[in-house]
């Protein structure tokens, strides 16, 4: 008698929001985007070309809302 046992694994697909970016200036995947707890404060690294930015953050961005302002600001010439 065959027993049967498919365990069924699911792996939970968990769509993750990346936490380390691409450099809009080096191209690098070393840009890392912390937080300051209780602050509304965000800064924004490149661990490659050490590139720096801090900003304030709005209480309703995540960090990709903050690099993505990170990459505009590049962009723009803004960051140095
Ligand atoms: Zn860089």
């Amino acid at each position: 008698m065959g027993r049967r046992r498919r365990k069924r694994l699911y792996k939970p697909v968990k769509r993750r929001i990346p936490r380390i970016f691409s450099c809009p200036r080096c191209g690098a995947r070393t840009v890392v985007v912390s937080v300051t707890r209780g602050k509304t404060e965000a800064t924004v690294t490149c661990g490659d070309c050490e590139l720096a930015w801090t900003t304030d953050r709005k209480s309703y961005e995540e960090k990709v809302d903050v690099y993505s302002r990170f990459v505009d600001a590049v962009l723009q010439g803004e960051v140095s």
